[in-house]
């Protein structure tokens, strides 16, 4: 290796949890701590496997399903949401609500109620599966649609946007939408997209560009980390998807001068060191990481 400069190591400032998943996490860990019932969420908290066992070692149980919660227990709300029938069903059976809704999809999901109290129809931009849009439909009381089935004949049309899709998709489906409801009188457009996730695109694409080769990283069922790697995978650089330090092989980096990393937004800090240090470790590199980085794990 004489003679020869280590390579730099470079961190996304982005990578990692976003401000909503970061807030549900920190609500679900002071959760388990002051509550003496059974604490729950609907569905994992993030799509983060190891973020989710440390929460079970905490006492914090994953249910499918609203109609397994006990009554009297506690039951967290995702940082998507939930559909307001769920709500009122866990509130009628006496759970104890903790409410780690994001603020961002709390605004939309109250946009989505608002415009329908004013009589407008709904048009939903967004996954129709997804949790989160699920949550925003049910806040339009049978007046809200995703966008590609909103009638024809709708007059009074307000648009909102799932929290998590790019602005341009965004721009797309209200073009779409004013298409297809030709006889439409009034159009309000609120722009309920989360700068987060462009950001962290951006950045990822940019880093990829960068560097020789590049690593993300993040649950393997986060959508969010899988749409990293093709980012960086469409331009042209050999990008590796890792949930854990120990997957990451020495002969990925042989020859390489500049590696870059990033994160998804459901990606705990703790996760993304422990990769710059095997990273570190196997490559004598050098760490630039732009991270503002927040308190020490304290589990
Ligand atoms: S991506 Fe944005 S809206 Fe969604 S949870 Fe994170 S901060 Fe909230």
């Amino acid at each position: 290796m004489e003679g020869k400069s280590p390579p730099v190591i470079k961190v996304a400032s982005k990578a990692g949890f976003c401000f909503g998943v970061k807030r549900a996490v920190s609500i679900a860990f002071e959760s388990a701590k002051n509550n003496s019932s059974c604490v729950y969420t609907i569905g994992p908290i993030i799509h983060n496997p190891q973020v989710v066992r440390l929460l079970e070692e905490n006492g914090i149980k994953v249910l499918s399903c609203v109609d397994d919660v006990t009554p009297g227990s506690c039951v967290i709300i995702r940082s998507h949401g939930i559909p307001l029938e769920q709500l009122e069903k866990l509130r009628r059976r006496g759970v104890k609500v903790i409410d780690a809704t994001c603020p961002f999809v709390k605004k939309a999901q109250d946009i989505v109620s608002k415009l329908v109290d004013e009589g407008y129809v709904v048009a939903v931009m967004g996954e129709k599966e997804h949790p989160e849009v699920q949550a925003l439909l049910s806040y339009g009381k049978k007046r809200a649609f995703i966008y590609t089935d909103l009638p024809k004949k709708a007059e009074r049309i307000g648009i909102v946007a799932q929290t998590t899709q790019l602005p341009s998709v965004f721009f797309s489906a209200v073009c779409e939408v004013m298409r297809k409801c030709e006889g439409f009188t009034e159009l309000r457009v609120f722009n309920t997209v989360c700068q987060s996730t462009a950001e962290r695109q951006l950045e990822c694409k940019k880093l990829a560009e960068e560097a020789d080769v590049l690593i993300v990283i993040g649950g393997r069922m986060s959508a969010n980390t899988k749409r990293l790697v093709e980012i960086a995978r469409s331009c042209g650089v050999d990008a590796y998807h890792v949930e854990v330090a120990d997957e990451i092989e020495g002969s990925w980096f042989l020859g390489k001068k500049m590696i870059g990393i990033t994160a998804g937004a459901s990606t705990p800090e703790w996760i993304i060191d422990a990769v710059i240090e095997r990273v570190k470790k196997l490559t004598g590199g050098i760490v630039q990481d732009g991270r503002v980085k927040g308190p020490k794990r304290r589990d």
